[in-house]
């Protein structure tokens, strides 16, 4: 059986591998497509796409953009927001106009998120400054600073026995130091794929934190509404009570199903290709036209190459 890995990250983000070497490691693991979603940047997208070509995988262009989840259903509109909405792009054009002010826009407000980060640490008593982030981030040539890597100053510095534990006693949600982001509306990243010619993906929907079936259909059906084209079933955070869940949940909704394994190299213990996500769901992804929602009045792009950039 062929399997592929549709939910990657590399240190263009908060992943530890460089893309580059992604055809290698996915070869290694016995994949035959892999896409890279880093947290908003298509900054790797150029290297793991030639690595992936020299290693003979299929290489689908993404991205994950992290969306505010609205109001919760089943609770006032005033009540504290809480549930993680990230949107995956996937067979998306890196270079799109609508994705790149999309970019542009959430790494000013990182830019602006992380030093209260750090002020809000060093009010704990913690002594680390945005500088050490800064040179973390430097050595591996990361073009998106999140949490991700202040957790690993705090890991290095001692503060924390590891990246979980940082986030637990300080920069998770509901952690002390914890600083919400201004968060991205989901129909703009819903558009803003679908104009890069790409299919939206719900990410991990357990991460919502809906212990409700029905207020999860309802939210999901909102994000449906709004043009999304799948969910990701298969993850590392999913039982296989919570895939077949997902699974109903799609087939209900008329969506497509994707999945991956969140890979972050070392910083996660997660391995790539450990999700055995069928091949199949990959050729139905890719075969699959992007869905317009008649807000967007722009022609189609063509389904990008399985190798992309298409070879000369
Ligand atoms: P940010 O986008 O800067 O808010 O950071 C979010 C990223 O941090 C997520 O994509 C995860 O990779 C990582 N993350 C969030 N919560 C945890 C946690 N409890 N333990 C480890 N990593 C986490
Ligand atoms: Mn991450
Ligand atoms: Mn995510
Ligand atoms: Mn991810």
């Amino acid at each position: 059986m062929a399997f592929c890995d549709l939910h990657v990250h590399s240190t263009a983000s908060d992943g530890t591998d460089p893309p580059g070497m992604l055809g290698q490691l996915a070869k290694q693991a016995g994949l035959s497509a892999i896409a890279l979603t880093d947290h908003d940047t298509t900054d790797g997208l150029p290297a793991a796409a030639e690595s992936c070509r020299e290693h003979g995988i299929a290489f689908v262009p993404g991205i994950e953009l992290s969306v505010d989840p609205g109001p919760r259903v089943g609770q006032p509109d005033t009540a504290l927001r809480s549930g993680t909405l990230h949107i995956l792009g996937l067979f998306i054009d890196p270079d799109d106009a609508q994705l790149a002010d999309i970019r542009v826009e959430v790494k000013k407000a990182r830019g602006q998120r992380n030093p209260l980060i750090i002020a809000k640490l060093q009010q704990l008593g913690v002594s680390i400054t945005y500088d050490d982030v800064l040179a973390l981030a430097d050595q591996q040539d990361t073009a998106i600073i999140g949490r991700p890597h202040i957790a690993q100053v705090l890991v290095n510095r001692g503060y924390a026995k590891n990246i979980n534990d940082a986030f637990r006693k300080y920069i998770g949600q509901g952690a002390e130091a914890y600083v919400r982001r201004d968060p991205l509306p989901a129909a703009r990243a819903i558009d803003a794929v679908h104009h890069a010619g790409g299919l939206a993906v719900l990410a991990h929907p357990i991460q919502l934190r809906y212990e409700d079936p029905d207020e999860l259909e309802h939210f999901t059906a909102g994000l449906a509404s709004l043009g999304l084209d799948a969910v990701e079933i298969h993850h590392s955070d999913h039982s296989e009570r919570h895939c077949r869940q997902y699974q109903k949940l799609a087939e209900k909704l008329g969506l497509l199903i994707s999945g991956g394994s969140d890979y972050h190299g070392t910083r996660k213990s997660i391995a790539l290709g450990s999700e055995n996500v069928p091949f199949e769901i990959y050729q139905t992804l890719r075969n699959t036209p992007p869905r317009f929602p008649r807000s967007t009045p722009h022609p189609p792009h063509p389904r990008r190459s399985p190798t992309f950039p298409p070879q000369a």
